[in-house]
């Protein structure tokens, strides 16, 4: 086991906001340590074009936003490391991290790590992820052209992906585990005028099957429940789209930092402050709702400045 390294500021998490938290940092010369985390670059490395973020009007690629945001961070300084951070003690600062078998210590933690798609257990489900079977219409809906999806959810999200999906199927079938939606009047409004939308209430997904195309394994089967009478039906689906919310990546820091009941860390009002002092909080790992690259972005800029003060107090 190697000696523990001492940094000023460790961020944990390389999306929007870890990134931007490291640019921010890396400015104030706090030399940064970025955690990459499982997946380097974050949700944005599973999506293609994102044309909202602003500067770059004709779109860009997801991963190469991400490795632009890298870029940027490194140029100042950062230092990436693609290791994972399996577990914190915010007892006494400085904190202590473990990534792997190294130890590192920190005056400060900018908590980064984003959130994760939720998904249904499913037999079979992943035999079929990537092949039939996805979290993000954005990313994959261009390759159901003319077949028949269905998109799991009754939120803004799944209204967002089943309309979007009218884009390149034939038909998309919304189904959800109750008989009225939780999306914004206005989301549900486009679905339910889009005429290549439909709706299946009060199910939810008991199974999926499929069979061998080309080498790969390929959904062609799923079948749904209804809740209310417990009949199940078989339909020929080739997309299953989950649309069901987000889960945030906050395990590691169970019972160490306040978090709302959905495991969201909890912020004061107009800061990226947690409950400990010098441990900061950006991007989705504390936000549900907005979501944002942008947003993102701009918390973790808020964090880092959080930080850098918080440093500046303690001296
Ligand atoms: P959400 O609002 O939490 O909706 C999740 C949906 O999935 C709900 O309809 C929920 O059903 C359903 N669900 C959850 N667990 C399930 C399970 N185990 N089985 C079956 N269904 C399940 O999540 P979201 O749609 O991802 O939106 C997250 C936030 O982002 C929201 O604040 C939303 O407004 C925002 N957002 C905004 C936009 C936009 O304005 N353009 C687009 C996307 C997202 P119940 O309704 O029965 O709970």
């Amino acid at each position: 086991m190697s000696e523990k390294k001492h940094s000023k500021v460790i961020i944990i998490g390389s999306g929007p906001a870890g990134f931007t938290a490291a640019v921010y940092a890396a400015r104030a010369n706090l030399n940064p340590v970025l955690f990459e985390g499982p997946q380097p670059g974050g949700q944005l490395t599973i999506t293609t074009d994102v044309e909202n973020y602003p500067g770059f009007p004709e779109g860009i690629l997801g991963p190469e936003m991400m490795d632009k945001f890298r870029k940027q961070a490194q140029r100042f300084g950062t230092e990436c490391i693609f290791k994972e951070v399996t577990k914190v003690d915010l007892s006494e600062r400085p904190f202590n991290l473990e990534a792997d078998d190294d130890k590192y210590t920190a005056d400060t933690i900018i908590i980064a790590t984003g959130a994760t798609a939720r998904l249904l257990e499913l037999q079979n489900r992943d035999k079929y992820m990537g092949y039939g079977i996805s979290a993000c219409a954005t990313c994959d809906g261009f390759f159901f052209k003319e077949q028949e999806v269905a998109v799991v959810g009754g939120g803004d999200s799944a209204m967002e992906e089943a309309t979007f999906l009218t884009k390149f199927a034939k038909k998309v079938t919304v189904i959800h585990r109750r008989d009225e939606l939780r999306a914004s009047k206005i989301m549900q409004e486009r679905a339910f005028k889009n005429p290549k939308v439909d709706f299946i209430w009060d199910s939810t997904i008991v199974g999926v099957d499929g069979e061998k195309k080309n080498g790969h394994p390929a959904l062609t089967k799923v079948m749904i429940k209804n809740l209310k009478t417990g009949e199940i039906t078989e339909k020929p689906y080739t997309g299953l789209f989950f649309a069901i919310g987000h889960i945030p990546n906050t395990s590691i820091f169970k019972g160490l930092i306040d978090m709302d009941e959905n495991g969201y860390l909890i912020t004061q009002p107009k800061s990226t402050k947690t409950n400990i002092a010098g441990v900061f909080a950006c991007g989705d790992a504390q936000d549900s709702y907005y979501r944002q690259a942008v947003t993102a972005a701009g918390t973790g800029c808020m964090a880092a400045i959080d930080a850098e003060r918080f440093l500046e107090s303690q001296e």
